[in-house]
């Protein structure tokens, strides 16, 4: 199995291309040689979001918060955990909601957290409400079947 995937950098947004065998392998993105994968979410804006969103092989996995809602701030360790435990099968993103308006209406979002899988650009599941890691799993499980762990 050597499918290409493209990985987009959470540092520089640079895209790389690399077979699926070797998301593992502690990959370095082409453009800015930093890890492809840190095993934390990654804090995105608009236009990097984009980016991730339009290149990304890789499910984008996304949770919209806000600093003052409490929900968010027990949601927060779950994501992390999960993070570290299924990165590179899928992206884990943070995107602000104060600070980020503009996506939150974009997709509809109406109470925090809400979490989302984004796959190709489309949204691909939703859930409104803290989701526990084990959803975050199934998740990762369905739409990144093929993906090494
Ligand atoms: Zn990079």
């Amino acid at each position: 199995m050597s499918e290409a995937l493209h990985v987009v950098c959470p540092h520089c947004d640079g895209v790389n291309r690399l077979p699926a065998e070797r998301l593992a392998e502690a990959a370095r993105c082409g453009r800015c040689k930093d890890a492809l994968f840190t095993g934390q979410p990654v804090a995105l804006d608009g236009p990097r979001f984009d980016k991730h969103l339009a290149k990304s092989d890789l499910p984008l996995i996304v949770d919209f918060w806000a600093a003052w809602c409490g929900p968010c701030r027990a949601m927060a360790p779950i994501f992390e955990r999960a993070a570290a435990a299924l990165e590179p099968r899928a992206r884990f993103i943070k995107v602000d909601v104060d600070a980020n308006p503009g996506l939150a209406q974009r997709f509809g979002v109406q109470g925090i957290p809400a979490l989302f899988v984004f796959q190709h650009g489309k949204v691909s599941a939703r859930q409104s409400g803290v989701a526990q890691e084990a959803q975050l799993r199934a998740w990762v499980d369905r739409f990144a079947p093929a993906l090494a762990a």
